[in-house]
């Protein structure tokens, strides 16, 4: 949990998404550097949450991330899960359109508990082993919608641009507050 005297250095970021994109072995890419398979594990609901630490400009920053609980499959994301998040990773999977365009469903329901204003998006197309079938031009207008510039394609499956993009997004929070 954050703690008021080092707000200033700490962050933290939500995962959200439809069941299925990728959150939780992403989540567990982050945490373990390795692929670890959620379909036949106790992984599958979601696990907790992890402190990662990123130095930015020569200073300690921690980012904590926030994998559901598996919540979102009934769309019983808790108020609680949201408290005091920076920003939220919207994560869709390269290979269903539908989990791109349902994007926004996701966002309404960060909007009922975030302040909008100072809230951070990041899109993530995650399975990006697997062919593209989202367009670039519609990935961009998105962006454009949600006013942010990250956009990154991960494989949750490789580890490819997982800590990468992850790193970014914690450098840009730290620079922008
Ligand atoms: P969640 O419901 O969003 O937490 O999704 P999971 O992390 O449980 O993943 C759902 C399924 O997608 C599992 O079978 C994963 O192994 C698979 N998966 C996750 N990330 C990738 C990826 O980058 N590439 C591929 N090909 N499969 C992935
Ligand atoms: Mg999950």
């Amino acid at each position: 949990q954050k703690m008021a005297t080092a707000a200033d250095s700490e962050y933290k970021i939500v995962l959200l998404g439809d069941p299925g994109v990728g959150k939780t072995t992403w989540f567990l890419q982050v945490r373990q550097g390795e692929f670890v398979d959620t379909e036949n594990t106790a992984m599958s609901m979601g696990v907790d949450h992890l402190e990662h630490k990123v130095t930015v400009d020569e200073k300690e920053v921690k980012a904590y991330l926030h994998d559901t609980g598996g919540g979102e499959r009934f769309r019983t994301l808790t108020a609680n899960f949201y408290r005091h998040a920076d920003a939220a990773i919207l994560m869709y999977s390269v290979e269903d359109r539908y989990t791109f365009e349902n994007l926004q469903e996701w966002v309404e329901s960060a909007a009922d508990v975030v302040d909008m204003d100072s809230f951070v998006f990041a899109l993530v197309g995650n399975k990006s082993d697997l062919p593209l079938e989202v367009e670039h031009e519609s990935i961009r207008a998105r962006c454009d919608i949600l006013g942010t510039q990250l956009s990154f394609f991960t494989s949750a499956k490789t580890g490819d641009n997982v800590m990468e993009s992850f790193e970014k997004m914690v450098h840009y929070l730290h620079r922008t507050r």
